[in-house]
């Protein structure tokens, strides 16, 4: 029976959403704002009082450290256990009040700093999980920033449990802490080699027990028109306006498929997310997504088509189509090393939990992780609600997922057999 202290991880993470990590997608800097190394330094210090070794945070706002191996199995992979410290950029992030309700009653909770901000069962159905236990919101104007912090003071507080409990045996733990994963960047400064990990665990997943080890894989596309240009006073029969045509290529797309707001699940979909031109030559920007990559192609060949043919009526008037790889679904990479999944299911199951296996309609660092070398699905915490000022979290959740990371630890350690 794993047994993770409550009130110390509930007191941790109240703590941790104090700082203000807001990170900003219009900062060419790194870490985007300094602030977020607030935090990272908060860490540095309590891994360090821990007892963690090889403890470290840099000039970008990573911070690393190891939780030594106990066993005396020579071949227990290094895994990994990953968070990020900002929040996004979204909502304010600056002065988060986090409230605790302690036995939640199910009744409307009216946030104290803006009465118009009301958590409510009917718009919140999993607050339903929680009656009778500890939730956690914010206060009305700003997010909680549960949305990675949870993840933060999970990883945090199982570290606790590792150090603390020398009889649960387990293999080299690696931590890292990363910086501006909401604007994408996060695992632009990511050491590998220092970090040294075989298989990595994301600690940024929402309902208790779900599990993600598969998200979009995503290409840009863009469609350059060329028009025939002539002086308009006597373009008669000669001019061919490329921005025409571009508004025809959008027209000439389906309009009850194939698009974000037309799709669901396990679709993929194109969509128009830029355009920009003159008379002489117009640019449509997309982004493509579907789950494989042969799908993806697919739709490639379609929009191409479509754009193909419009073109085609413009006498004189010639396209170019341009794609670019963005990111991969992590699964073609957890395919190759089903354990690392495997062993997440157990471990949930292993919580007194249920595993709910889901997909990202979207990228995560894992995804890019998996890429990099270290196949890495990613692992609820409870977070609700996120980038919102309405953003929740249940305490039992957070304690399950620091109870799903000791097993984990564990798990690693009882399949190696040397
Ligand atoms: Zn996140």
């Amino acid at each position: 029976m794993i047994e993770i202290n409550k009130e110390a991880l509930t007191e941790r993470f109240m703590r941790y959403v104090m700082v203000d990590t807001q990170s900003d997608p219009e900062s060419n800097s790194f870490p985007t704002t300094e602030k977020q190394k607030d935090l990272s330094r908060i860490l540095f210090e309590e891994l360090k009082q821990m007892g963690l070794q090889d403890v470290e945070t840099n000039e970008f706002g990573y911070v690393y450290a190891t939780i030594p191996a106990n066993s005396d199995k020579k071949n227990i992979p290094v895994i990994c256990f990953c968070s990020h410290v900002d929040t996004a950029p979204d909502c304010s992030g600056t002065n988060v009040k986090p409230l605790l309700h302690k036995n939640y009653t199910g009744a409307d909770i009216v946030l104290p700093d803006d009465a118009t901000q009301v958590l409510r069962k009917a718009d919140s159905a999993y607050l339903e999980n929680h009656i009778g236990a500890d939730i956690i919101t914010a206060s009305g104007n700003t997010l909680l920033g549960a949305d990675d912090k949870s993840g933060v003071a999970v990883i945090m507080q199982a570290a606790q449990y590792f150090m603390s409990n020398p009889s649960v045996k387990h293999g080299k733990i690696r931590i890292v802490f990363t910086p501006d994963e909401e604007v994408g960047k996060g695992t632009a400064k990511i050491d590998m080699k220092k970090l040294g990990a075989e298989f990595g665990y994301t600690l940024d997943g929402g309902e208790a027990g779900s599990m993600e080890d598969e998200t979009f894989s995503a290409d840009g596309a863009s469609i350059i028109i060329h028009g025939v240009i002539a002086h308009p006073g006597y373009a008669k029969d000669k001019l061919v306006n490329a921005i025409k045509i571009a508004g025809a290529v959008l027209e000439a797309l389906p309009k009850n498929e194939w698009s974000p707001e037309t799709t669901e699940k396990r679709q993929g979909f194109v969509h128009p997310v830029s355009i920009n031109g003159i008379a002489e030559k117009a640019t449509v920007s997309f982004i493509v997504r579907d789950f494989t990559t042969s799908g993806l192609a697919a739709h490639h060949e379609r929009l191409k088509k479509i754009a193909g043919s419009v073109v085609a009526n413009y006498k004189g008037a010639t396209m170019e189509y341009v794609q670019q790889e963005q990111y991969r679904n992590m699964k073609e990479v957890l395919d190759q090393h089903p354990q690392v999944a495997a062993y997440a299911a157990e471990a949930i199951e292993r919580s007194g939990l249920k595993v709910k296996n889901e997909s990202i309609r979207g990228g995560t660092d894992g995804s890019r992780l998996s890429y990099m070398g270290l196949p890495c699905p990613n692992i609820f915490t409870g977070m609700q609600n996120i980038h919102s000022k309405l953003e929740w979290i249940g305490v039992n959740d957070m304690l399950k997922a620091a109870e799903t990371i000791v097993h984990l630890g564990m798990i690693w350690e009882e399949k190696a057999n040397i």
